[in-house]
């Protein structure tokens, strides 16, 4: 049986949550003289802890109740909580796969916690076999999958995920940051199935709001109610969750975006193909695309001085740069500025595997 308060700390357990004023007293007709807000100007008042309204919208959309859904300063937020409401610094430790999203290395480090990390195979899929016997350390609080996987694009198999999720007793996040970008089915709705599992997304990537820091958790209710009781009392500002409102109600946007994206997505890949200083590009089921040079760190350096700036992820996956889909213009410019290269004294004329 998951026992989800055993997993807890006792601190975080035992809290009584801040009510600010707003908590005390919902109702939108009155007099506000509760909450020592200025009476003037057109941000004066908090805005909702609880962005029930954004809530509301996020329902509609994929019909997640309330209870299930926590907002966040961006995603960002919602990994650091996860480690402050499971993990005793110093003691309980995390686990996730290599090359992943830094976040939850920084995440770990801030809060004094322990990251295992276990590298990717050669495709970059979980390795099973290393798994087991991590899932009998009762101090192993947290795995952390990225999927799709930031920096290599791809989805892990559902299989692992799921053989994860059944034998690990601890808690399970999956990062869905790029899950908008891909065929592969969502977790969001999974939460009943597994109490144990958090799915994290953000509004920062398909929703084209990095700038209003919104990221999203689907949960048990038991687990959105510690995030709710942990966080900042009013971690989402008002203009930031109007905007995700308003992006919410402005689908066809969204969707013509994201289609954009995802062709020019195909036509990169198709061109970077020509491109015999291109050594391989792997599978991505994201808005990016990693691809293997033969120098990482000279080629970013070219393209820095052709005003073109893709992400050098040498240190994490050798020779290899990451790039954003950026708008076709954009792409153009990127496959002008490599073209170029071409016959530049050491990006040239390399054996291609694509
Ligand atoms: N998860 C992954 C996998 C990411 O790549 C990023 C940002 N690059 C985040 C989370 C953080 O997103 P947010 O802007 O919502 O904090």
């Amino acid at each position: 049986m998951f026992d989800l308060k055993t997993l807890v700390r006792p601190n975080i357990l035992a809290l009584k949550p801040y009510s600010s004023a707003r908590d005390e007293f919902k109702g939108d007709e009155g007099i506000f003289l509760d909450a020592n807000e200025n009476p003037f100007g057109t941000l004066n008042r908090y805005p909702n802890s609880d962005q029930k309204n954004l809530k509301q919208k996020l329902t509609a959309y994929n019909g997640i109740a309330n209870n299930n859904t926590f907002v966040g300063n961006g995603s960002d937020e919602i990994i650091d909580l996860i480690y402050r409401i499971f993990c005793n610094p110093e003691k309980d430790k995390a686990l996730t796969f290599t090359p992943t999203f830094g976040m939850y290395q920084v995440a770990a480090d801030i809060n004094d916690i322990a990251l295992i990390t276990l590298p990717l195979n050669d495709e970059f899929q979980i390795n099973r076999n290393d798994l087991t016997s991590y899932f009998e350390d009762e101090n192993l609080k947290l795995i952390f999958i990225c999927s799709p996987n930031n920096p290599t694009g791809n989805c892990f198999n559902k299989s692992d995920i799921e053989f994860i999720l059944k034998n690990f007793k601890g808690i399970v996040i999956i990062d869905e940051a790029y899950a908008d970008f891909s065929d592969q089915q969502s977790w969001q709705n999974s939460f009943e199935a597994y109490p144990n599992l958090i799915v994290i997304q953000t509004f920062s990537k398909a929703w084209a709001l990095a700038a209003a820091r919104i990221g999203i958790a689907y949960a048990n209710d038991e687990i959105i109610q510690l995030l709710n009781n942990v966080k900042m009392p009013y971690n989402i500002s008002k203009l930031n969750e109007t905007a995700a409102i308003e992006a919410l109600e402005n689908r066809k946007d969204f969707e013509a975006n994201k289609q954009i994206i995802l062709d020019e997505k195909a036509l990169l890949i198709q061109e970077l193909k020509t491109l015999n200083i291109i050594k391989k590009i792997y599978p991505s089921d994201a808005n990016f695309l990693l691809v293997e040079v033969d120098d990482a760190n000279e080629l970013y350096q070219n393209l820095v001085e052709q005003k073109v700036i893709t992400r050098n992820r040498n240190s994490l996956v050798e020779n290899c740069i990451r790039i954003t889909v950026g708008r076709p213009e954009e792409n153009k410019k990127l496959i002008k500025a490599l073209t170029g290269l071409i016959g530049f004294k050491n990006l040239s004329g390399l054996n291609t595997t694509k």
